[in-house]
């Protein structure tokens, strides 16, 4: 027998929700009610529903917001919104945006059925799709491909501390050749660890009080060493709030996020440039979040790449894996329920602001 359906009713007139809620639980369905975003996206989290139905008038946090916030913890949640009379146009936004569905006020219960009868068999083929598809997930391709990788270049690495201690490194053709080999095994072993650090599930566990701008002093550092000759020509200004209330949050993760965004300045400015990083403390709503501005007056990127740096796999390098922004994303809004955009100017720089809130929801933090 086909499990029970559940379904999120986000509405916050309750009175409607309450003959909705009748209907579809005679219709078989299991229903749960939030009437405003905020529980909406709590109760998404914590019972992964089958659907939401979402009305799009309501207190808190707009629609959109809570569409793409739903996709992003569950994309095969699926999402029917609720119109206002006449509110077509609306609607179609919506479904560009990503919603499975529209009702436009008034409806009637045979219009919804049908709708959630078509969403559910859309979804449930994709589903299946994804189990019978003779293709393995990245979740686990990457690991897989991350082993077979690395142990190899774990032998070189090691053959080549040999072969650099017993050469005549005066010899400019053969030090050349060990250096090549040398950062080669670096690139790949980076791009190893870009792969998985995309796939790892969300960590559950690990949230600490994390200080902010000591993480902005440790990864400074880190990519100083990294980036050896080319940090001579880089000036980093930290204008950072030295009142800044410690976060809750993952540090390694939170490392890895300003490692990634950071390593991008470095790859625009080549040549010589600055790199400007703020923070800020921003107490409204309490207990209030983090800010966290990067700047560089790199080459910036065109206009008609802006919507695509955050997907995986996008890339402008030559080299690159086009991972580095899609895993910040995933840190910041993902597992610490925060917000991260990007604005780029071709020839004049990049800006990547970072919201951090200084203590996110249980459901992310994993505690009980
Ligand atoms: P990768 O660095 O491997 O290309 P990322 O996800 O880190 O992948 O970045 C994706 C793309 O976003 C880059 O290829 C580049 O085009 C653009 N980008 C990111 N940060 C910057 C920056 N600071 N300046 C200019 N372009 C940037
Ligand atoms: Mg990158």
């Amino acid at each position: 027998m086909e499990a029970t359906k559940k379904i999120l009713l986000v509405e916050d007139n309750l009175e409607d929700a309450e003959v909705v809620r009748r209907f579809l639980e005679y219709q078989g369905y299991k229903i749960s009610i939030a009437q405003d975003g905020q529980t909406a996206i709590e109760k998404v989290l914590r019972e992964t529903p089958d659907a939401v139905l979402l009305d799009l008038i309501l207190p808190d946090i707009p629609g959109k917001e809570i569409l793409k916030k739903i996709k992003e913890i569950n994309d095969e949640i699926a999402v029917i919104i609720i119109t206002g009379y006449g509110g077509e146009e609306v609607a179609v936004d919506f479904m560009k945006a990503g919603a499975d569905d529209y009702l436009s006020r008034p409806f009637g219960n045979n219009s919804l059925l049908n709708s959630l009868k078509a969403v559910f068999q859309i979804r449930d083929a994709h589903i299946e799709d994804k189990k019978h598809s003779r293709f393995p997930s990245l979740e686990k391709f990457f690991p897989f491909l991350a082993h077979e990788v690395r142990n190899p270049l774990h032998a070189i690495g090691g053959a080549l501390v040999i072969i650099q201690r017993r050469s005549d490194l005066k010899d400019e053709i053969i030090s050349r050749s060990i250096k090549v080999i040398q950062e080669e095994v670096q690139h790949l072993n980076e791009f190893v660890q870009e792969c998985l650090d995309f796939v790892r599930p969300p960590a559950k566990s690990g949230f600490i009080e994390v200080e902010i701008n000591e993480v902005i002093s440790v990864v400074i550092n880190i990519l100083c060493h990294m980036f050896e000759e080319l940090s001579q020509k880089i000036r980093i200004t930290t204008e950072i709030d030295p009142q800044l209330p410690r976060i809750q949050a993952n540090y390694e993760e939170i490392k890895r996020a300003f490692l990634n965004i950071l390593k991008n300045s470095f790859e625009a400015i080549r040549e010589e440039g600055e790199i400007t990083i703020r923070t800020s403390f921003n107490p409204e709503p309490p207990p209030g979040s983090v800010e966290i501005l990067f700047t560089d007056n790199g080459m910036g990127n065109k206009k008609e790449n802006s919507r695509l740096l955050f997907s995986p796999f996008f890339t402008t390098k030559a080299r690159g894996t086009g991972l580095g922004l899609a895993i910040c994303h995933r840190i910041v809004a993902q597992r610490h329920n925060g917000e991260i955009h990007i604005e780029s100017e071709e020839g004049k720089g990049t800006t990547v602001k970072i919201v951090l809130p200084v203590s996110p929801p249980r459901e992310f933090t994993g505690d009980q």
